[in-house]
């Protein structure tokens, strides 16, 4: 049989078996041992997953939506004051608060890049929001904003996961020159 590369210790070995895997039985106890590591740390991750509440589902998508957003907003100045977001941290600032409005907490027109001073320190600055949103997005989406902000919309835990997939996928192929 041909020589292979010992899946544990990688030295060249010729295998007496078809499938054989590793060069010897200390590297067959070896490979047994992490083969049970994976399939226990698989079993972890699901184990975890069933512990999740909606409530943390909805947390991990907002946590994902607002990356999407300091991604897309880094080169446009705060939403609010202007100031420019490059190189510094900043919020993603809601202009209809999640608590208050949570069906559009997920709404790309609802959410800018804010300097911290504006989100945290001026409570998101909501003066200057209302008369910058509409130059931002213009006032045809600034109206359908203000048309569907008390729509009732109930995400599930299924539409939270695919949700977080969908904008993981979205920073993941982000261009960040556009
Ligand atoms: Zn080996
Ligand atoms: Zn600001």
């Amino acid at each position: 049989m041909k020589n292979k590369a010992c899946k544990v210790c990688k030295a060249k070995f010729t295998p007496i078996r078809p499938l054989q895997a590793v060069c010897s039985p200390i590297c067959a106890y070896e490979h047994a041992l992490q083969l049970k590591l994976k399939k226990d740390k698989a079993e972890t991750k699901k184990l975890k997953e069933s512990l999740l509440t909606h409530s943390d589902y909805l947390k991990m998508a907002q946590t994902v939506v607002n990356s999407f957003i300091r991604l897309r907003d880094e080169k446009k100045g705060c939403i609010t004051c202007g100031t420019d977001l490059r190189g510094r941290k900043f919020d993603a600032g809601h202009f209809f608060s999640t608590g208050a409005y949570p069906n559009i907490r997920f709404n790309l027109d609802n959410i800018h890049g804010q300097c911290v001073p504006c989100n945290q320190h001026k409570h998101g600055n909501h003066t200057e929001y209302f008369i910058r949103l509409p130059k931002r997005i213009g006032l045809d989406r600034f109206n359908k904003l203000l048309e569907i902000r008390h729509q009732q919309t109930k995400y599930s835990i299924d539409e939270l996961k695919e949700l977080i997939k969908e904008f993981k996928l979205k920073i993941k192929n982000y261009d960040n020159n556009q």
